[in-house]
Parts: structure tokens; sequence; C-alpha cells
């Protein structure tokens, strides 16, 4: 028997467009013919399970193996095979839709896994480094001839009698020169690795030894035998593929170290596993997060089948989500098209709703079941439960629920909790609830103290995640809103009605005023006098909420925009009522009244670490002449 043929396609030249067009991520050949392969033994295993097949079935594997003098990989399985029938129909005509489509599409595709999948392209692949091909074929048909077929990378083929005496599919590529690099060990290794290290069959890399006991010799000491043994280099049965009703904390956290073997154990996981509408299983773990969530980011896997495909999970996994870690198994999420495609892809969306809907319910679980242990996580957890927040509706729906706020006592509320604890004195005469919060307690410790001593409470809010954090629950939340605490003087946060009496006369208060201006006589800070309460420090130095908040949003997206061009600018409250204030005024020298005015302003800058430089050099010197 021999046979010549063409390839039968309508475009002559489609290898030398598959070289050139794939030539990046050339390294994936490999996953196609090993999944080729795997796909194969599973087919048999379900022959036989049909009662189609009554043969052995043997050990299933793939076998991996490369000459470097020969310049040769063979990929091998022992799976169902092909008649010479079944390499005529799947291997000659190539499966996709049309060579002329192909050809039109590859100029706008991105990447070699969109050309391939797309176009049923992955046997082919194997062209993109060798420049013959061979295949070596028995089926496990009664009767079926062992096949033999080669092709050099033109569309010419050649079908002979092949030379397999048991079933199954050797498939031999001889490399071609740019390609020499696959000729190692471990160049093979770190690719199997990558792509094969879950599959479902054993996949067997070269052969090791490896010594066994055999008996004992003369002095009764046992004797070993160096045998051969394989080098199965995945694991067939990872823990996404198994109930959940069957593992152990252990195993979890067992693969978590094989995933991710340089992280501290994840805090907790959620197995993922459902069959309707969509075929979708994995373990999403929560990592230890601290503050530095953007080295997190891209840590989970995608899998088809058990087949690696990518870490970039950015269209498929919700972007908040983005910093677990762990695997998603989907044979339904379409891989091979374009992001624009996948983004409105039905699947993928119910995908993400799903993935999402199971994280909330965890969190809210944990927090039913174990209040204390969710407290302890929740400096990692909670800037991930705050992003989720900020960035899906629906999780904050859920979330909001179990969102804790912090106060600078290190203690946790809930929305609700905090709400009423705050409620009966952080209401202002219209009724507006206002949190206040801090996000940097050592520098704003002045502030802290004066509002703790009205009984106002103080929340943390100083991760990276909290200005946006702080403006959603301003939307979110009714009637309330958040003010920094330095954001005015205690007195001011909070608009009330009770506002001390002026001590001053209006002609004082003028002067006083005149005083400061020509005291500090900057710019940027602005003088204004208050009745405050006299216990009250006699000068405060804050910053408007809003402006604060603009150029803290500038700042993150880069510093541009008007607001990040904008200088910053100060309110430079007097306190009216301070003993200090009326000392100066009646002081009948006006050296010393400037003196005071600006030592007093110096402390106040002082307290929030405003004074630095020369200015701080000449408060120092003012304050050992004052003394
Ligand atoms: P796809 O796998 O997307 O169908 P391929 O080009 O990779 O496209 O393979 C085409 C067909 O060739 C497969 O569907 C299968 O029927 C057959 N085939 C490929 N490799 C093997 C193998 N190792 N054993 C048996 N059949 C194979």
């Amino acid at each position: 028997m021999q046979e010549k043929g063409t390839i039968s396609i309508h475009t002559e030249n489609i290898f030398p467009i598959i070289k050139k067009f794939l030539y990046s991520d050339t390294e994936i050949f490999l996953r196609e013919l090993v999944s080729n392969a795997v796909d194969a033994t599973q087919k048999i295993k379900r022959l036989a399970s049909l009662g189609q097949y009554n043969g052995e079935l043997g050990d299933l594997r793939v076998e991996i193996a490369f000459d470097e003098k020969a310049k040769t990989i063979t990929i091998s399985d022992n799976g169902l095979g092909m008649t010479a029938e079944e390499i005529k129909k799947y291997i000659n005509q190539i499966a996709f839709s049309g060579a002329t489509e192909f050809v039109e599409k590859f100029k706008e595709a991105k990447d070699a896994n969109e050309i391939i999948g797309r176009f049923g392209l992955g046997f082919y692949s194997a062209f993109m480094v060798a420049d013959k091909v061979e295949i070596e074929t028995l089926s496990y048909q009664d009767g079926a001839e062992p096949a033999h077929w080669t092709c050099d990378g033109s569309t010419e083929f050649e079908i002979t009698e092949g030379t397999l005496a048991e079933r199954g599919t050797e498939i031999t590529l001889h490399i071609n020169a740019e390609s020499e690099e696959f000729l190692s060990k471990h160049r093979l290794q770190e690719i199997l690795d990558k792509y094969c290290r879950f599959l479902p069959v054993p996949i067997v890399f070269g052969k090791k030894t490896e010594s066994v006991e055999d008996g004992v010799d003369e002095e009764g000491k046992p004797k070993y035998n160096d045998v051969e043994v394989d080098n199965v280099i995945n694991n067939t049965s990872p823990i996404w593929t198994k109930a959940p009703s069957e593992l152990k904390d252990e195993d979890y956290l067992a693969f978590y170290k094989e995933l991710y073997p340089f992280s501290e154990d994840p805090l907790f996981w959620i197995h993922l596993n459902v069959d309707y509408p969509f075929n979708l299983t994995g373990v999403l773990y929560f990592p230890k997060l601290k503050k530095d969530f953007e080295i997190q980011r891209n840590k989970i896997k995608l899998f088809s089948r058990q087949v690696f495909i990518t870490d970039e999970v950015k269209d498929i996994v919700p972007e908040f989500l983005m910093l677990l870690h762990g695997v998603i198994d989907s044979p339904d999420i379409p891989l091979n098209v374009s992001r624009s495609f996948l983004q409105a892809d039905s699947n993928v969306k119910k995908i993400n709703s799903y993935i999402t809907k199971k994280v909330a319910d965890k969190l809210a679980e944990l927090f039913k079941n174990d209040r204390k242990g969710y407290e302890e996580k929740w400096t990692d957890i909670g800037l991930f439960v705050k992003y989720g927040m900020v960035s899906e509706d629906k999780f904050y729906d859920k979330a909001k629920d179990f969102v804790l706020l912090t106060n600078t006592a290190k203690e946790n509320f809930t929305l609700t909790e905090y709400k009423d604890k705050v409620a009966p004195v952080q209401t202002d005469k219209d009724g507006q609830l206002v949190y206040i919060y801090t996000n940097d307690p050592s520098k704003q410790d002045a502030f802290i103290q004066s509002a703790n001593k009205k009984g106002y409470d103080v929340l943390l809010m100083d991760s990276p995640i909290d200005t946006h954090f702080i403006s959603h629950l301003e939307q979110k939340l009714e009637k309330t809103s958040l003010k920094r605490v330095d954001a005015d003087v205690a007195d001011k946060l909070i608009k009330k009605d009770d506002a001390p009496e002026h001590v001053l006369t209006e002609e004082q208060g003028t002067k006083v005023k005149a005083i400061f201006d020509k005291a500090i006589n900057r710019p940027a800070y602005k003088v204004e006098l208050e009745s405050l309460n006299p216990d009250e420090l006699p000068v405060t130095v804050t910053m408007d909420e809003f402006m604060r908040r603009m150029k803290d949003m500038a700042a993150m997206g880069g510093g541009m925009g008007f607001y990040g061009n904008m200088p910053d600018n100060y309110k430079v409250v007097i306190n009216g009522n301070h003993k200090l204030v009326s000392r100066i005024l009646q002081d009948e020298n006006e050296e010393v009244q400037l003196q005071l005015a600006k030592q007093a302003f110096d402390l106040a800058l002082l307290s929030q670490g405003l004074l630095t430089g020369a200015e701080l050099t000449e408060f120092v010197n003012r304050s050992v002449n004052l003394i």
C-alpha cells in the first residue's frame, strides 16, 4: 500500500503562514500534540466503557522522548490509534471551515493560540518546529493495519504501510534548524511542567533508574538492584477534579504549595463545581494580601480539561477577583477567540457572576460562623472586600453585610453596628451622619485626640483602596458623609447648633485676624477666626475635605488634571475663645504679638509634620529665645 496525495486545503502556502505568524508561541506545539495523545487515550477508555472495545486497555499513558543526534521529538500514546482512512479524514483535510477564511483572518490574530484553536490546527502546529512530521499508528479496530504518514511541510503527504505492532499512535517531529532549542531535556521539561502538569493520564518523559530492595546479601543486609522506572511528570488527579467531601484541609494546602511553592499559606479557599448551565471546576484561594496587592495579581491558572491554557484570566474572572490564586478549569470558556468577543460571551458572563457569588457566599459564611477568626483575617480580606465593593455592584450588595469598619482603637464594626454606635453623637444639625476617619494616625494624632475628646469615633482608613472606598460608601450610605479628621477643627467637623459664644468683640476679632495675617504671611494659608471651645488648640491648620480628596484622586491617577495642579491650600483656624488669643490682643508690643502668633501657628504646623527646613530652624531659635 502506498498512496500520495495533496492535503486538501485551498491555499497552497499554509505552512509558511503558520510558521511565520505563530512564531512567538512555538512551544505550544507540544501542548497540542500531547493533548491529542491524551484525548486518544480518553477515547479508547470511553469506547471500552461503552462496550465498543473489548481488548486490553493496558496502562494508558503518553510518552515524550527526544533524540539530540537524530534531532527528533517523539510523542507516543496507547490511545485509539487511526486507520489510514482516518488519517486521510482527520489529518489531511485540515479541520477548519475553509483555508480562505483562515488566510483572511490570520492577519488580525494576536497569537498562535487564537489561530490554532479557532481553526482546529492543533496537529499542524507541529510544523512550527519541524521540517518533517511522521505518524505511525495502529487503530484499535478489529483487523486494522498499521499506517505510516509523512509530510515535509509542503501540501504533499505520503501514506504507506506502518510498523506499529501495538495499538496507539507515535508522532515523530524532525526538528527544524531554528527550533533546536527544543532538543533539550531542560526546555522540554519546562514546557511539560507548564502545560501538562495536571493532565488526566500519566505523562512519561524520558526514563530514570531507581534502586529497589531485592533480597538480602551474605551479611543479611538488604540488597538493591537498579531497575528502570517511568518518570511520570504529572499529577493525574489534581484536587479540583475531586469531590470536596473527599478532601481535607491538608490536601488544599498541599496543592497550594504545589502551585506556589514560595507563598505563605492561604487564608481559606473555595471549591468551585458547576455543571449547569456551564461546566466549571476549580479551587480559588485567598492569599495573604497584606498591602502589596499588585504583585499578587495574575496568579489564577486557567485549564481546559486539565490542559493548562493561560494564566491571563483577565476577561474570565472579574477584575477584583484577580487577587485570588488557584485554578479554574472549564471546557466552556471559548479560549481561542478575541478578547472583545470573550467579554461579550454569555458563558463568560455567567461564569463571572457565578464566581462572584461563590466568593461572597464564602465570606458571608466565614463571617457568620466565626466572627473572631474573620476579624483576625480582616487586614488581608478587607482590602479585597473593599476592592470588590467598589468595582462590582452585585458584590457590594452582598458584602455590605460583612464588610468591617475598623476604628483607631482597633475595634471592628459592620456598617449597621457602626451607624448605631455613632449616630447619637455624630449626627449634624441637618440630620446628616458624619463618619470621621484618619489615613495616618500618627501624623493626625492631635486631631484624633480632639475628636475623641468631643466623643467622636475615628475610623482607620489607611489602605490604598480606602480613598475609593470612602467615596463609594458616601454614594451608597444614606445621609452619611465621611470627613478626614483634619478636614476641620473638631468643633466644626460636625455642624451643630451649640457653637460656643464669641468672647471677642467684632473689632477685637478683626484685630486678631490682622495680627495673624501679618505673622503668617503665606498665600497658601488662609486665616479664619472661629469661636471654638476654649480648651481646643489656639491655632489649627486644616485642609478642606473636598479639595484634599480631589488632589488625592488626581495623585493616584498620576498627578495630572486640574486638581492635580492646584497648589495645597490650607485654612488656619484661630480659636477666638482661647486664652492665648486674648493674651496676644492685650500685649502692647506689636513685635511680641507677632512673635506669639507665629509661635502658635508653627506649633500647629509642627503637630502635623508640616514644619520643615528653614522654617523649623527658625521655630527652634524663636522657642529658645522665648524660653
Ligand atoms: P483537533 O484536535 O482540534 O480536532 P487536530 O489537528 O489536533 O485537531 O487533530 C485532528 C484529528 O486527528 C483529531 O481530532 C483526531 O481525530 C486525530 N488525531 C490527532 N492526534 C491523534 C492521536 N494521537 N491519536 C488518535 N487520533 C489523533
